[in-house]
């Protein structure tokens, strides 16, 4: 028999399974809401025009293509930090902020997950909301971590679920590790208020809890940059030495150039040094070292003034076209005379609604009206557009009845 005769067939991931039923659908108005990246308004892939001048930069600077450093490029790890933390951030000032680059957001969580593993002292489980990213389960029991969840989403009210999150943070055992998206929840669009977060943050110290922030979304969530790191710089202002994931995917749209970052707040520089020495342990057999040009490229815009005002700008205005869509459905289905309430597409914030749709609905949706999206209801508001929001519309609409 063949060497690899006894290995299964593994399911296809979700996500890939609705772009392929998307292409395959050969009607002209199909409309693709499964794909988690920023498209335009005509529905086209983005580049921002200050990555477009960035890299012009990079390309004209005539670089070498040397190795980074195990932890990447110097100016890019030190100025995704500043936009994290806060320029004025006491860490940074004080020296004790452990940062490496990584294979993007998904690279950090797994960076994160494997030092946590290796180095956490009071536990290798890790409690992740219910539900979350779907990628996030994997990552963290691919590191060695065991993954269990606390309540976060209420679907009755197609909100927060604050009661149950802390009663499930309180029955926690102390000094659990408790995973926290920092804003924009994916798949659910739902972030707690700046008053829930303050809330979150003392009964994780009551418990001392340790925080791990994943943060795929700055600046794209709500258009302002320091607003969205509100609840990591929190933490950190209350004295929570948390661990932070990065992500230069969406709000620089650098998707295939794999840009981000994984900190650690540190007690003092003397642990910092000592943290910085095991990152680099876990990363030289890993991948040895990250790659450089998208780096490059974030570098060029985080240090830049003129660039990074510009980029804040596009980001910005990513952000804007998102909520004024979200708008326009809502609109769009009271004028077709829904009965429903909507107003939790509004309420939501991020890339991603969750319509509160069921998974035979999301089928109809997609058989009769050649609209696609995950069977959990969540719709990428990035695929809608000024054009397709009334037909999208209409759809849901005859599903929902
Ligand atoms: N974390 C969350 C919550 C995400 O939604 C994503 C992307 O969809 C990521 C992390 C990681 O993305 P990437 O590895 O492309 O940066």
């Amino acid at each position: 028999a063949s060497t690899w005769a006894k290995v299964p067939q593994g399911p296809p991931d979700a996500i890939l399974g609705i772009t392929e039923a998307f292409k395959a659908d050969s009607f002209k108005e199909k409309i693709n809401l499964g794909v988690g990246a920023y498209r335009d308004d005509q529905g086209k892939p983005y580049v921002l025009p200050s990555v477009r001048v960035a890299e012009d930069k990079v390309v004209k600077s005539g670089l070498d293509k040397e190795y980074a450093g195990i932890t990447g490029v110097p100016s890019f790890t030190k100025a995704a930090a500043e936009l994290a933390y806060g320029a004025d951030s006491l860490a940074i000032k004080e020296d004790r902020l452990a940062i490496t680059q990584t294979i993007s957001g998904t690279g950090a969580l797994r960076i994160g997950g494997a030092f946590l593993e290796r180095f956490y002292p009071q536990a290798k489980k890790i409690y992740i909301p219910t539900p979350s990213w779907a990628n996030h389960n994997a990552v963290f029991k691919d590191s060695g971590l065991e993954v269990e969840k606390y309540r976060y989403y209420n679907k009755d009210t197609i909100g927060l679920d604050f009661d149950g999150l802390v009663a499930d943070l309180r029955a926690a055992p102390a000094k659990s590790i408790i995973l926290l998206h920092a804003c924009a929840h994916n798949p659910t669009g739902v972030d707690p208020t700046e008053a829930q977060w303050r809330q979150i943050s003392e009964v994780m110290k009551e418990k001392e809890h340790f925080a791990f922030f994943d943060m795929a979304y700055q600046g794209f969530a709500s258009g302002n940059a320091d607003q969205d790191a509100f609840a990591p710089r929190h933490f950190v202002k209350e004295g929570h030495n948390i661990a932070l994931c990065q992500s230069f995917a969406k709000n620089m749209g650098l998707y295939g150039e794999r840009v981000g970052a994984f900190s650690l707040v540190c007690e003092s520089t003397e642990e910092k040094r000592r943290v910085d020495s095991q990152v680099k342990i876990l990363v030289r057999p890993l991948y040895s070292n990250p790659p450089i040009h998208g780096a490059r490229i974030a570098s060029t815009i985080l240090n830049d003034p003129a660039l990074n005002k510009q980029w804040l700008g596009e980001v910005k205005g990513m952000a804007s076209r998102i909520i004024e869509m979200r708008a326009l459905l809502k609109q769009n289905l009271e004028g077709l005379g829904s009965k429903h309430d909507w107003s939790h597409i509004t309420g939501q914030i991020g890339m991603f609604a969750y319509t509160g749709l069921k998974p035979e609905q999301m089928e109809i949706l997609a058989k009769e009206h050649s609209v696609y999206a995950t069977r959990d209801g969540r719709i990428s508001v990035a695929g809608i557009t000024s054009g397709n929001v009334k037909r999208l519309a209409q759809a849901i609409y005859k599903v929902t009845g």
